[in-house]
């Protein structure tokens, strides 16, 4: 059993920052055009904020014009879980880290490449190391 999806609440209140907490803990999403890897072109892997597991990598990464980084693949299909979300009078589908169940964003059908997916990934969500 994985014990990062053991922790308290408190744990993870402590741990992150509000709007952090909010995003990952809450489902809450961040305003567009606002978070730091909107418009982030380096080389790397964003990495999950709350615990560090590798999720996305900027080969990946791409500008959709949404206002959220954007992904047209998870860096491995196991780093990330699915679940449906019918929430805020839509269907959507909602990504979660599934190292500690971290809400990360939610994934469309409508992406530009070959995977015809589109990650749409909230910044505050995510950490990342560069080079990696
Ligand atoms: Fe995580």
């Amino acid at each position: 059993m994985n014990d990062m999806k053991q922790k308290p609440e408190g744990y993870w209140k402590q741990k992150l920052t509000p709007q952090q907490y909010h995003v990952l803990r809450e489902q809450g999403t961040e305003a567009p055009f606002t978070g730091k890897f909107e418009a982030h072109d380096e080389k790397g892997m964003y990495t999950c904020a709350a615990c560090g597991a590798e999720l996305f990598s900027s080969k990946h990464k791409f500008h959709s014009g949404s206002g959220w980084p954007s992904f047209d693949q998870a860096v491995d299909q196991n780093k990330v879980e699915l679940f449906e979300d019918d929430s805020h009078g839509m269907h959507r589908v909602e990504v979660r880290c599934s190292n500690c169940g971290g809400h990360l964003g939610h994934v469309f059908d409508d992406g530009p490449s070959t995977t015809g997916k589109r990650f749409c990934i909230n910044s505050c969500s995510l950490g990342f190391e560069k080079g990696k």
